[in-house]
């Protein structure tokens, strides 16, 4: 039988309990409508980008291979996003694929968000800026040690920045 202390108890327990339950679940929704800390409407970051980074960034094109003269960028320093200038690889992380991209096996800390890409009937996992969710490139398993994993990246969506000479 059930005595009121019960029913008490457990209506406080739902009610305790949902509005934590319901936060929990809207915070990927926010994430995947694009509410990233650095925001432009389409005409600002039209007027910022040049052409062919715009359509990476902002509409998930590809850059043809072997284009980028990131591919060739061997220098210690860091590539930063090219729409936020946000940090995303060091250099002590890019690998030469073969592939024509800039590949890097580790992004800096925080710096990059993941995405399922189901476009031309396959399963990707795309890869986009923390801060202001311009589209990177993509992320594969097949990279080398110590992570086995090969980011794959537009080299127009990426600056590079060289350390400072030591004397
Ligand atoms: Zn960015």
């Amino acid at each position: 039988m059930t005595d009121r202390r019960t029913v008490l108890t457990v209506a406080l327990s739902a009610a305790t309990i949902l509005p934590f339950a319901r936060g929990f679940l809207a915070t990927p929704a926010i994430a995947a409508a694009g509410s990233f800390p650095y925001r432009l409407t389409e005409a600002q970051w039209r007027a910022k980008l040049p052409a062919d980074a715009f359509a990476v960034l902002r509409q998930e094109a590809t850059e043809r291979p072997f284009t980028s003269p990131l591919n060739d960028e061997h220098r210690a320093g860091v590539f930063r996003c090219r729409g936020c200038a946000l940090p995303l690889f060091g250099s002590a992380t890019k690998f030469d694929s073969g592939t024509g991209w800039p590949s890097f096996f580790r992004p800096l800390p925080k710096a990059v968000g993941t995405s399922t890409d189901t476009s031309f009937g396959f399963t990707r996992t795309e890869v986009h800026c923390a801060r202001c969710g311009g589209h990177l490139g993509h992320v594969f398993n097949d990279g080398p040690p110590p992570t086995g994993l090969r980011y794959c990246m537009n080299g127009v969506a990426l600056t590079f920045s060289p350390s400072p000479k030591k004397a």
